[in-house]
Parts: structure tokens; C-alpha cells; sequence
């Protein structure tokens, strides 16, 4: 990480209200938070804030409400399950993130107290990064802290322009925790260092595969991603999802990568049915998918092929699933990567929302050494794109 930016630590905290951005985008259902594992990772930073006898302002989007209040996804069931997890905790939600009711409440508070701001999303000027908005966020607070990896790629108004407003900013735990891994990935990774790369489509991840072909000794790809790659190599993909458009990109990485000297791992076999709805799974060779099936998983053979791969590798990043692993018929692939690179004797990320899903379904997540929480952020820092949020935070 940056010398230049500061830690929460490098804070004198006492009786300051300050504010925190968090990523509280949790998954809710009836009201209710499903998930809380984000709520659970700002914990740290949470309560170091208050320990030092910080006044807290906590901060977060939630879904999208796109620039208008919906009521449905008010911060409200996150404020609920935050008071418990922090015990003995109030936590004070206010009616909006701006206006009076939130400068009273922002004012009221007392040192180790925590307010929470309604949804930064109800308002358009938080996604334009609108200063004057940033600047009424930020009323009343004399520092900040962004714990919000989440976000921290997108250039809106609690992530970038507020932090600019003030000169005591800082990074929270979580946010440090994750530009360290990710720095680490991105210029000294332990070798061999492997990328597994999937998910629904190539055009999602070029910019990550250009960037990690100059820096990986492998990269195995699967999900709907490699039907891309498997039809530029003139194979018969069937009705899989396969990016037509996108077969000339495929062959240009395809010979980069050779040039690189990087050995790019395409499946040599894949689990195929007649719809994504399908109840059975058929294992075929890559040069025989059926023309009326989906290829909707790697196959045996190329799980045992990524494994091998994965049982040698000094670090391993992997960003989407090897197939439609919603789908139990499906599924296996996705969890065979998932237990090979937990398992690698390196030092093993797992990100992406997608994946980090599918590894806490397998109970897997603490058998990595980190799982990101932050999909697009990591993937963009990983492709070496200066992150909005990590910016903001310089002096
Ligand atoms: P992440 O969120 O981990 O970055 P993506 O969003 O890129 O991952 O992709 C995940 C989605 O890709 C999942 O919904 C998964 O079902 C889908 N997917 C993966 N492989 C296939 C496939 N072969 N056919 C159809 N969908 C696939
Ligand atoms: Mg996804």
C-alpha cells in the first residue's frame, strides 16, 4: 500500500466526530439482512473509532435506489443488525443523509456514540459526485475514514469528493487490509502466482486478462468465458453463451499470452445439458459439444487438469465461477477450483461477488488467506487503474 496514505491509526480520534464510509450493500429479504458479512468486516474499524472515543458517522449505499428514496431499501434492517453485533450499541439511523434531521442527530451525538446515515443512493448527486452535496454529507465532521473497498472504484460523492473536503482522512482496516493483498498480487506475488478466471463473460474481464497476462505464470479460464475462447479456436459451443463478437479479442489475448510465455488453460472438457434449467449434467470433450446443448460447467478432466496446476501454485487469484454453479447439476466444477486453490500451498484471494458467493455456499472462505469484498475494485485495482476512493484519500 501507499506510504502516502494515512491509517486510522495515524488519527487522533477523541471527541471527533468523524465520518466513515462503509459498504453496508447487504442482501436483504422481508426486511431483514440475509447477509451481514460486510456489517461483521467494518467492525474493527468501528470499534477502534469508538474506543478511541471517536463521535461516529457511518455512511453506505444499499442496492439501487437510483437517486430516489425507495423505501424498501432504507438502511433501516442494517441499523437494527448493527446495534446487536455491536452489543451494547445504539445506533441512531437518521431520516435522510443530508438535511436538518441528519445535522441534529450528527450534532447530538457524544463521544463512542454511532449515528448512521440514511442511504447515500436516495440522492443522484451521490453517483454525480457532487461537491456541494459531499460538502453537506460531510457537516459537522472533522475526519474520515473510507472502510469502503466495495466503492472504492467509484468516483461518487461519499467515495471521492467528500474526502477531498478533509484534510484528517484515512484508510479503515478492512480498506488497508485489501489494498495490501491486492499490492502484494500486483508487484511481488510469490511464483508461481495462477489467476483462475470465469464467470458470464470475457467482455466483463479483458481489461484484468490483458493486465494479468504480463503477470502471471498461468491463467486458467472456465464459466461461460471460455465458450468465447473455445469457439475462436473453431470449436462448436451449441447454444452456450458465447460472445460472438469477441472472437477476434479471444485469439489477440490467446497470442499475447504465448508471446508472454504464459500458459493460458482452456477446459479440454465441459458439463453440457439442453437448458440452464437442466436437472443432469452430461460430460463431454470440447470438441464434441452437441449442437443443441450449453456447455454450463468444466468438466472432470479439466477440474483435474486446474487442480494439478493449483497444487504448485505460490499465489492464486481467482475471479468467477467455472460455471452456472447456482445450479447444483452444475455446480461442480465451481467447487473443485474452489477447494483446489483454498488447498494451494501459496497464498490464495478469492473475489468477485459472484465466486465469493460460491466459496462461502462450500464453507470454504476461511480456507483462504483473503476473500475480497470488493468485486469490480479488485478487479480494477488488479488491472493497475488508480481506484477513485484510494485516490481521494492521498494528501
Ligand atoms: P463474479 O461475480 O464472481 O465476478 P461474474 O458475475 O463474472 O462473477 O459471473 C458469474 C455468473 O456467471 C454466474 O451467475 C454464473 O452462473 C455465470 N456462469 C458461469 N459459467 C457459465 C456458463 N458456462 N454458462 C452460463 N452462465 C455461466
Ligand atoms: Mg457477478
Amino acid at each position: 500500500m501507499s506510504e502516502s496514505i494515512r491509517s486510522i491509526e495515524d488519527l487522533s480520534l477523541e471527541g471527533v466526530t468523524t465520518f466513515i464510509r462503509v459498504d453496508f450493500n447487504v442482501p436483504l429479504k422481508n426486511g431483514e439482512v440475509t447477509d451481514d458479512t460486510r456489517i461483521r468486516a467494518a467492525l474493527p474499524t468501528i470499534r477502534y473509532a469508538l474506543d478511541q472515543g471517536a463521535r461516529v458517522v457511518l455512511a453506505s449505499h444499499l442496492g439501487r435506489p437510483k437517486g430516489k428514496v425507495v423505501p424498501e431499501l432504507s438502511l433501516e434492517p442494517v441499523a437494527a443488525r448493527l446495534a446487536e453485533l455491536l452489543e451494547d450499541g445504539e445506533v441512531r439511523l437518521t431520516d435522510d443523509c443530508i438535511g436538518d434531521g441528519a445535522r441534529k442527530v450528527v450534532q447530538d451525538l457524544r463521544d463512542g456514540q454511532v449515528a448512521l446515515l440514511e442511504n447515500l443512493r436516495f440522492h443522484p448527486e451521490e453517483k454525480s459526485n457532487d461537491v456541494d452535496f459531499a460538502r453537506e454529507l460531510g457537516t459537522g465532521c472533522a475526519a474520515y475514514v473510507n472502510d469502503a473497498f466495495g466503492a472504492a472504484h467509484r468516483a461518487h460523492a461519499s467515495v471521492s469528493a467528500l474526502p477531498r473536503l478533509i484534510d484528517d482522512r484515512a484508510a479503515g482496516f478492512l480498506l488497508q487490509r485489501e489494498l495490501e493483498v491486492l499490492e502484494k498480487l500486483r508487484t511481488e506475488p510469490p511464483r508461481p502466482y495462477l489467476a483462475v478466471l470465469g464467470g458470464a463473460k470475457v467482455s466483463d474481464k479483458i481489461g484484468v486478462m490483458e493486465a494479468l497476462i504480463s503477470k502471471v505464470d498461468a491463467l486458467l479460464v472456465g464459466g461461460a468465458m471460455a465458450n468465447t475462447f473455445l469457439a475462436a479456436q473453431g470449436h462448436g459451443v451449441g447454444k452456450s453463451l458465447c460472445e460472438n463478437d469477441k472472437l477476434p479479442l479471444a485469439r489477440s489475448l490467446t497470442s499475447t499470452a504465448e508471446e508472454a510465455g504464459v500458459d493460458l488453460l482452456l477446459p479440454v472438457d465441459v458439463r453440457v445439458g439442453d437448458s440452464v434449467e437442466a436437472r443432469v449434467a452430461e460430460e463431454v470433450d470440447v470438441d464434441s459439444i452437441p449442437s443443441d446443448s450449453m456447455a454450463l460447467d468444466i468438466g472432470p478432466k479439466t477440474e483435474a487438469l486446474y487442480r494439478d496446476r493449483l497444487r504448485k501454485a505460490q499465489a492464486v487469484f481467482w475471479n468467477g465461477p467455472m460455471g452456472l454453479f447456482e445450479n447444483p447439476a452444475f455446480a461442480e466444477g465451481t467447487l473443485a477450483v474452489a477447494r483446489a486453490a483454498a488447498d494451494c500451498p501459496g497464498f490464495s484471494v478469492v473475489g468477485g461477488g459472484d465466486s465469493v458467493a460460491a466459496v462461502k455456499q462450500a464453507n470454504l472462505g476461511s480456507r483462504f488467506d483473503h476473500v475480497s469484498t470488493g468485486g469490480g475494485a479488485s478487479l480494477e485495482y488488479l488491472e493497475g487503474r488508480p481506484l477513485p476512493g484510494v485516490e481521494a484519500l492521498r494528501p
